[in-house]
């Protein structure tokens, strides 16, 4: 085994390791599932390390590590190497911050179907999400054998998504799938995002050319399905990609999109600092630049409203989280004080 083709670049480690470095392919509660140069093991975090001063981050899938390998029992994880791309999410337990949720990949494919499903501002926030990764996004359109004229849709995306690439797909027929070759590349890592019924699990399984992902068939009245993945997270093809699928990531919310933001809205950003006053607000000021771009039709208003709703979004979901912590501490204070009103004999003295 060598770790070289999980993507590991050699630059990487650190001069002076007695560690040898390894590929974490699934996380477990305590235990992390990885890869390295004696093949698959398991290893723990080292405790002094990772729970000591803090600075070492918790390692997800995809991460690369250096770890104290042990050939009859648990490996020890001593350090989580640099990241050249990750997601996370805010962790669910107050007090924690971030969730690291999949690291270390080169793609982002963000899934759309092109039928029922299709929307362009949820494709707006993927893509919001792909940039702030550091991961290249690329827009695959699923679907294409059920509708027949798919040629506005392609374009109404390639507008917003500047520079990515977009395809339009079909796992059924296979149509298309050639065109992804570019990304199937040996020891590159692919991420999937999007949301359930889109047909991501379809999609792998069609380009990994066997049942990789159990694929849920959707009926009318039920189109949120359910997911069922293999045990690991991190999974190699014949062809050298990985693909990295992880529970976290099908919960990736959107609670700090102003990183992205801008890459993302690259047109509509442009005309900042081109209006008359250096304040502007882009409403009824004169010579404002953006205005001027909507009546010459060069901006379209609809861009512009995106724009305006996903840094509300980013503001109000900073926003959210405070409340949330609020509505906690104060759910404590009220358990606390009910606590100690029985204690007191049911009176509230
Ligand atoms: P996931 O939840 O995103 O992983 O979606 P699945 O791969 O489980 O697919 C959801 C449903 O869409 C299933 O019923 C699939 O058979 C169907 N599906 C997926 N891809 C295609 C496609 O290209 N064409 C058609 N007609 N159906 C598809
Ligand atoms: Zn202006």
């Amino acid at each position: 085994m060598n770790l070289i083709d999980y993507g590991f670049i050699p630059t990487m480690l650190p001069e002076d390791a007695n560690w040898i470095p390894a590929r974490v392919t699934a996380v477990h509660k305590e235990r992390y599932e990885l890869v390295c140069e004696h093949g698959q093991t398991f290893g723990k975090l080292k405790k002094s390390i990772y729970y000591g001063e803090g600075i070492e981050s918790f390692p997800t899938t995809g991460d690369f590590v250096m770890i104290a390998y042990n050939a009859s029992g648990d490996s020890q994880i001593i350090k989580t190497l640099e990241r050249k791309s990750f997601f996370s999410r805010r962790d669910p337990t107050p007090g924690r911050g971030e969730q690291s949720v999949a690291a270390n990949f080169d793609y982002v494919f963000i899934i759309a179907s092109l039928n029922y499903d299709f929307n362009l501002k949820r494709i707006e926030r993927y893509l919001t999400l792909a940039w702030q990764s550091s991961a290249i996004p690329v827009v695959i359109l699923t679907k294409a054998d059920l509708v027949d004229d798919y040629t506005e849709q392609v374009k109404a995306v390639e507008k917003i998504a500047g520079s990515v690439g977009v395809y339009a797909v079909s796992a059924k027929t296979g149509y298309g799938l050639d065109t992804l070759s570019e990304y199937f590349k040996p020891r590159k890592t692919i991420v999937f995002l999007g949301s359930s019924g889109v047909g991501k699990s379809s999609l792998v399984n069609a380009l990994a050319g066997e049942e990789i992902m159990a694929v849920n068939d959707i009926r009318e009245d039920d189109s949120k399905g359910h997911h069922t993945t293999t045990h690991r997270q991190l999974i190699i093809l014949n062809s050298g990609v990985m693909i990295i699928d992880t529970p976290g990531m099908r919960e990736l919310g959107m609670w700090d999109v102003t990183v992205g933001l801008s890459e993302a809205f690259a047109d509509v950003e442009q005309y900042f600092g081109k209006c008359k006053f250096p304040d502007c607000k882009h409403q009824s000021e004169p010579g404002c630049a953006v205005k001027s771009a909507f009546a010459s039709g060069e901006l379209p208003e609809e861009r512009w409203n995106s724009y305006l709703r996903l840094k509300h979004e980013a503001k109000y979901s900073d926003d959210k989280a405070a409340y949330l912590r609020q509505k906690q501490e104060w759910h404590k204070s009220i358990a606390k004080f009910t606590k100690q009103n029985k204690k007191n004999g049911g009176f509230i003295k």
